[in-house]
């Protein structure tokens, strides 16, 4: 009797163990076969600055106010613009943000009155030395095209 008790006992918890593993094994995955898929970004993810474009334009929204330049406590970016005949304001010539001093505190894009900078929401950067992390942000928008 006990080894008929036993043998019950022993395919129940098989059967059990069995449906468990089935259940999983049907069950929607939730992970992603990084790096080759990735996830979209929550709204609040604050990865580096870059450019926001004109729509109208096309160009980058930029007005070269020299703002963010200022705002930022760590000496991260360097903007310059020329004039140009036809043009009024400046034309952005040059926008480049040390990502390596970065806190991402956000005080860039708060400064900046014409929304013309945001944070990406780039979170898989990598890079062999320092230098990659030097962005040209005007080229980055450029080659966005
Ligand atoms: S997020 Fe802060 S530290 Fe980074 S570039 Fe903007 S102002 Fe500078
Ligand atoms: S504050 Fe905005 S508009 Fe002014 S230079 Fe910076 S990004 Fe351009």
């Amino acid at each position: 009797m006990a080894y008929l008790t036993e043998l019950f006992s022993g395919t129940k918890s098989l059967f059990v163990g069995l449906g468990i593993t089935i259940k999983e094994f049907v069950k929607p995955v939730v992970t992603v076969q990084y790096p080759r898929e990735t996830i979209p970004m929550t709204p609040r993810y604050r990865g580096h600055i870059e450019l926001v474009r004109d729509p109208e334009s096309g160009g980058p929204k930029c007005i070269v106010c020299g703002m963010c330049q200022k705002a930022c406590p760590s000496g991260c970016i360097t903007v310059d613009g020329e004039k140009r005949e036809g043009v009024k304001g400046k034309v952005l010539t040059l926008y480049r943000l040390d990502f390596t001093k970065c806190s991402l505190c956000g005080m860039c894009v708060e400064s900046c009155k014409p929304g013309a900078i945001d944070f990406s929401k780039d979170y898989n950067l990598a890079g062999p030395s320092r230098a990659a992390y030097v962005f040209d942000l005007l080229k980055r928008l450029e080659e966005k095209r």
